[in-house]
């Protein structure tokens, strides 16, 4: 059969039409695992259910992350965040947080006291100051001025533990004492945007006026919408060091996975005890990590950090591998 040009160019057409298709078809774009929720520590998994209240109805990750943690702000029972937090070691509440949306919006309060839900001070700071940082006392009169009630978050319960702790007034903090500290919580929303909070009492007994990496953006959370985003737990020193939260979200941006990216924070955070011959047997420090398609990591220093994770699919806590196996 004679074959007319006319056909040839209809015949070739398909054929690169198919090999087009094969092409793409080879490269489907990334199955994103959407929306999610990460929290550190076991009190994540109440954490996220409240979030999910948001999330799981398309919501925004920011509404969902503020709601998420206020949770645990608010609970009495949590010693190491918000309500009922172990005081400093002349026995003030002062609380840290901050909150990071997905157009790089930033808030944070250092040094807070006397107020149930440091987070949303933070969120107010990021939304209706020029500023994305208030501390102690200006921090404190502009939570007032947005109509917050001034309440003391001294629990009987936690006044009780500081008097105990008096007697020998030694600071010593030790790792994962109350199997939670502070809780950080990232999520990746319906419409694939990511956003993150971070909030804490900072450790117990601390000095009066001591800051940690909680509230410090970089540090104790970062959030980069074409990338990931990141957190942090454990002792605030050693993460400041590193600017943990983004440097493990440069490490994803530079290719690795949540999972890699967590695990060469560590061992970073780890080379800096050597280089100083520093002793990191009473040091904890936890990751949690989770990219724009919703894959997620953890890593920490020593055994005993664990995380919650809620998807569509279910809600669990788990385990995170650590570095010091001796
Ligand atoms: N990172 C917090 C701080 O240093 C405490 C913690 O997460 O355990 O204040």
């Amino acid at each position: 059969m004679k074959v007319t040009r006319r056909d040839f160019f209809i015949k070739s057409s398909i054929v690169t039409g198919a090999l087009a298709l094969d092409i793409n078809c080879a490269q489907p774009a990334a199955k994103v695992n959407k929306p999610i929720v990460l929290s550190t520590w076991n009190f994540g998994i109440r954490a996220n259910k409240e979030a999910w209240t948001i999330l799981g109805q398309g919501g925004k990750a920011l509404d969902a992350i503020e709601k998420g943690v206020r949770l645990i702000e608010a609970d009495p029972n949590e010693h190491s965040v918000g309500y009922g937090g172990r005081p400093d070691r002349d026995g003030h509440v002062t609380l840290d947080a901050c909150i990071m949306d997905e157009k790089a919006n930033i808030g944070a309060v250092l040094c807070l006291e006397h107020i149930m839900h440091p987070i949303t001070v933070a969120r107010k700071v990021m939304e209706e100051t020029p500023h994305v940082m208030l501390s102690g006392e200006g921090a404190l009169d502009f939570a007032l001025s947005q109509g917050m009630e001034k309440i003391n978050l001294l629990t009987p319960d936690s006044e009780k533990a500081w008097k105990d702790w008096l007697e020998k007034g030694e600071y010593k903090p030790k790792v994962n004492v109350e199997n939670h500290d502070t809780i950080g919580m990232i999520a990746l929303d319906d419409q694939g945007n990511l956003s993150g909070a971070c909030t804490t009492s900072g450790m117990a007994y601390k000095m009066r006026g001591r800051i940690g990496d909680s509230p410090i953006i970089g540090a104790g959370l970062y959030v980069d919408n074409e990338v990931g985003a990141a957190t942090a737990t454990g002792h605030g020193e050693e993460v400041v060091r590193v600017v943990g939260s983004f440097l493990v979200v440069e490490l994803m941006r530079s290719g690795l996975s949540p999972q890699k990216a967590c695990e060469e924070a560590v061992v970073r955070i780890k080379q800096k005890f050597d280089l100083r011959q520093a002793d990191l047997k009473d040091t904890q420090i936890g990751f949690i990590a989770l990219s724009k398609t919703g894959e997620y990591g953890a890593y920490c220093l020593q055994k005993g950090f664990n995380f919650a994770v809620q998807d569509k699919v279910e809600s669990k806590l788990i385990d995170a591998d650590y570095l010091i196996k001796t």
